[in-house]
């Protein structure tokens, strides 16, 4: 079913685990991804923002995603990820989304704060829940780049007044995670720790395609309740398509298609069972 209200964030939130949250840029992907979510019986986020909505279009992306998301056997969330437009955040409320995400960071604090509290309202008066951004997470979601300055990261020291004057519910933190995969990836993790103990909301970790597996669980008891995944869906797509493509049959969808889609459902699965302790595999 699809998630409504804010109760997928604070179950995980109450219960010590983390929501997968996967970008989806076709049919094929969020099949897999909710394949995996089913077969774990566990909720799970379907997200896409702009480079998502540049390939497929926002409008079939969202009404594909929304009615897989009714049609699934466990919650899925449908959140729109990294936007900079109200009228985009708007949009995708009035489509039924779950959850939105405002992207300030670009900015100055202080527009940071005014954006964001001004897509919270709008958020709120559907009922829908919202993320903010405060530091700047570096890279690009649909490339890999290199690693985030010290400077761009999350201040633990204005966590509380950027939760307080946008009345965010969630809250993405720059602490040297990078979108895309980068190589070495270190998470300051002393900085996460402060920004936990100064924040009110749950945080959220974007960037974690090739974390280690001990830092992901490891931030999961460090207050982030959310993780976004996109890379290593991407790259597990392809290389099931390549596979599809060099099958001997490889003149129909479910040839071609359906390793892809396999490929996701494999990676997302793996990805869940981190991010719920009762589920973390024999180490
Ligand atoms: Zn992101």
């Amino acid at each position: 079913m699809l998630a409504r209200g804010i109760g997928l964030l604070t179950a995980a939130v109450e219960r010590g685990y983390a929501l997968g949250a996967f970008t989806t840029y076709n049919l094929e992907v969020t099949q897999g991804i909710i394949a995996a979510a089913e077969r774990l019986g566990k909720p799970v986020i379907v997200q896409a923002g702009a480079g998502a909505f540049s390939y497929a279009g926002r409008g079939p992306l969202a009404a594909m995603s929304l009615a897989m998301a009714a049609s699934s056997r466990v919650a899925v969330g449908i959140h729109l990820d990294h936007s900079r437009n109200l009228e985009e955040i708007a949009s995708c409320i009035e489509l039924g989304y779950s959850s939105v995400m405002i992207d300030g960071s670009f900015l100055p604090i202080e527009a940071n704060i005014a954006i964001t509290r001004a897509a919270v309202d709008l958020a709120h008066g559907s009922g829908v829940w919202a993320e903010g951004e405060l530091g700047a997470i570096g890279g690009d979601e649909n490339v890999s780049v290199g690693a985030n300055p010290e400077s761009t990261m999350t201040d633990p020291a204005m966590v509380r007044t950027f939760v307080e004057e946008t009345g965010v519910d969630a809250l993405a933190v720059a602490v040297g995670n990078v979108h895309g995969i980068s190589t070495p990836v270190e998470i300051d993790l002393a900085r996460l720790s402060a920004i936990h103990r100064e924040c009110t909301v749950p945080l959220v970790l974007h960037g974690a395609s090739g974390l280690p597996d001990e830092v992901i669980r490891t931030v999961v008891g460090l207050g982030v309740a959310k993780i976004n995944l996109n890379t290593e869906l991407r790259r597990a797509f392809f290389e099931g398509l390549r596979d599809g493509l060099k099958g001997a049959e490889a003149d129909s969808f479910d040839a071609v298609m359906r390793p892809a889609r396999d490929a996701v459902e494999q990676i997302v699965e793996s990805k869940l069972r981190l991010l719920w302790p009762d589920m973390h595999p024999a180490d």
